[in-house]
């Protein structure tokens, strides 16, 4: 047995708050807390290694035995392996492809699982890890979550029907479109809809008052949003796997990833790959207008862009990404739930594994549209987003890595997820995914709140004794 092997089963990995003002928890209780009761999100301890052998043994593997070695890193003593791989085997049953565009550029489409988002990656496997840890404890959950869009959908989905765990979505009225908002709202049964007049960042508001407010604690309330550790462990998996199937087989092969962000809970998976022995030569932080991290990365000034700016990319209109406290903390920092950074990251070095750049509406359509002529490539709104960051890293540095530099943009949703969008741009309707047919003609409950948390407060008392 080698040393790693001893120290796993010896000391399960602990999880601390990146507020620091919280106790150490183990996976399971930093799960099915969500948030730490110090308003800091849930960061292990140390960070396991994955071997260079390991690496080139998941060439020959399906998804879910991918999932199954990488998650274990951190799961092992946690959940039994057999269990864990029936989790991974039961939540990873769709594609993952892989699309070649031109030279050693590909697209990674997240698309193909139920609710046609990269989120349902996180959300299967965490419903199906919540539920395995709830029922063995015989006890109740209701989970809150604040949705840009896709995790509404993702979530509810990947817990639709249980008997105990029931899932309040809360979205921001007028910033998701019918065919997103028809994905959470015609579910029923324990999943309840709240509109709520505001934005993205407000409804996140809501939810997170709600956690810290003593007089719900009866509630046991806990959050799928990306702050929830059990979302970001299983967006590690995709990483490994786009570079163990597209490497050469070389020893110094490595990769440069493009990730279209909102939260950044998608490029935390990545850099914690990177930490955990990925070869990752770069990362390419694409944003829409809302700018503040290519600001932040470049000067270190942290500034919320308040409100929010409405782009057509809407998953990723954040104008305070919570796993930004998560970024700063791998750089050494503190940055606190509000954005306030108490000890400054490591700047130097994050500018170093870190190309950052704001893409506007206008360069989004634009690329949407040479994507489709010059290589038949079909994007939606976000995955334009990190393919215009991946050409905008090409033209301004790209002369730095070798013609045949591997690169992997991430395509985060299902074009059918914005036909409108899409047919005013190329004229055309996208096929619809099997996941989203037959959902026009169901009918749609959900219930609006104004933006006052006293009111959300009300709603929750009311609806669950
Ligand atoms: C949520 C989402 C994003 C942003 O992901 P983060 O982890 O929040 O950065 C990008 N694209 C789509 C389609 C999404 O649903």
């Amino acid at each position: 047995m080698n040393i790693e092997l001893l120290l796993i089963m010896k000391n399960p990995i602990k999880f601390y708050s990146t507020n620091q003002n919280a106790e150490l928890l183990s996976f399971r209780e930093a799960l099915l807390k969500g948030l730490a009761p110090d308003k800091g999100l849930y960061m292990p301890e140390w960070i396991p290694q994955v071997s260079a052998g390991e690496i080139r043994s998941f060439a020959e593997k399906p998804y879910y035995e991918i999932a199954y070695e990488v998650t274990r890193k951190f799961l092992a003593g946690e959940i039994p392996d057999d269990d864990l791989m029936w989790v991974v085997k039961d939540a990873y049953d769709y594609d993952v492809p892989l699309e070649p565009v031109f030279e050693k550029k590909y697209v990674m489409r997240l698309d193909c699982g139920p609710t046609a988002s990269f989120k349902d990656f996180a959300a299967r496997m965490m419903g199906r890890l919540m539920q395995y840890y709830i029922e063995q404890e015989n006890r109740d959950l209701l989970i809150l979550t604040a949705t840009s869009g896709d995790t509404g959908s993702a979530i509810a989905n990947a817990f639709y029907g249980l008997d105990n765990i029931k899932v309040v979505v809360l979205f921001p009225e007028k910033e998701v479109t019918p065919r997103q908002r028809k994905q959470m709202t015609t579910l029923g049964k324990n999943v309840r809809v709240i509109s709520v007049t505001g934005k993205f960042d407000d409804c996140q508001v809501l939810v997170k008052e709600a956690f810290t407010d003593p007089g719900l604690s009866y509630l046991n309330l806990s959050s799928a949003n990306s702050i929830n550790i059990g979302r970001l462990v299983p967006q590690i998996v995709y990483y490994f796997y786009a570079f163990a199937k597209l490497r050469t087989g070389n020893d110094d092969d490595d990769v440069i990833f493009s990730v279209p962000s909102g939260n950044f809970g998608d490029m935390m998976g990545g850099m914690l790959a990177m930490r955990m022995g990925l070869p990752v030569k770069r990362f390419i932080s694409a944003v829409n207008e809302n700018d503040e991290f290519p600001v932040y990365l470049s000067g270190g000034e942290y500034k919320k862009t308040e409100p929010s700016k409405n782009c057509i990319s809407s998953a990723m209109n954040v104008g305070h990404p919570s796993n930004l406290a998560r970024l700063v903390a791998l750089y050494g920092g503190i940055m606190d739930e509000k954005g306030n950074i108490s000890r400054q990251a490591d700047l130097k070095l994050m500018q170093k594994e870190i190309y950052s750049v704001s893409i506007n509406d206008n360069q989004t359509r634009q690329t949407i549209k040479d994507a489709w002529q010059r290589y038949n490539l079909l994007l939606e709104p976000h995955g334009a987003v990190g393919w215009a960051g991946l050409q905008s890293f090409l033209k301004e540095e790209g002369d730095k890595y070798p013609p045949d530099q591997l690169y992997v943009s991430l395509e985060t949703a299902h074009p059918a997820k914005f036909p409108e969008e899409i047919n005013r741009i190329l004229g055309i309707q996208p096929d619809l995914p099997p996941s989203l047919e037959g959902i026009e003609d169901k009918e749609e409950m959900f219930d609006h709140i104004e933006n006052d948390y006293g009111r959300f407060k009300e709603y929750l008392v009311e609806n669950y004794k």
